[in-house]
């Protein structure tokens, strides 16, 4: 059960991309889109991907989420103020984004927002 904590993010995009093939409510979209966003923001299990004190290498402490960092403090704050301020020290995608999991995941991450606008917006347009 520990793996299937770990993961239901991508059981819930799964889910998601059967919604969407089976032309589901649009509140189901918009409820599994959010959750698979959600999760990998905020639970999916990834490196801390933090710049380390010697500025080459990276921080390879586990931590939960895309948006988050490890157990240090300092580290979270970093990984924000990389993400939006496109920080000079180190490529983003390469530090967020370490490995083709990672990346898998970011792809997955943004596909879940996409899929949660498209889901507000597609209607309107659908009737
Ligand atoms: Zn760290």
């Amino acid at each position: 059960m520990k793996a299937m904590r770990g993961y239901w993010g991508y059981l819930a995009a799964a889910a998601l991309i059967v919604a969407w093939s089976r032309g589901a409510e649009s509140a189901i979209i918009l409820v599994l889109s959010l959750a698979v966003a959600v999760y990998t923001s905020f639970a999916l299990p990834v490196w801390c991907g933090a710049v380390n004190r010697d500025g080459r290498t990276y921080c390879r402490k586990n931590a939960a989420g895309l948006l988050m960092g490890c157990s240090y403090r300092q580290h979270r704050w970093q990984k924000m103020k990389m993400i939006v301020l496109r920080h000079k020290t180190g490529s983003v995608v390469q530090a967020v984004f370490p490995t083709a999991k990672e990346k898998f995941a970011g792809v997955i991450s943004v596909g879940g927002l996409l899929s949660a606008i498209a889901a507000v917006i597609v209607p309107v347009f659908t009737g």
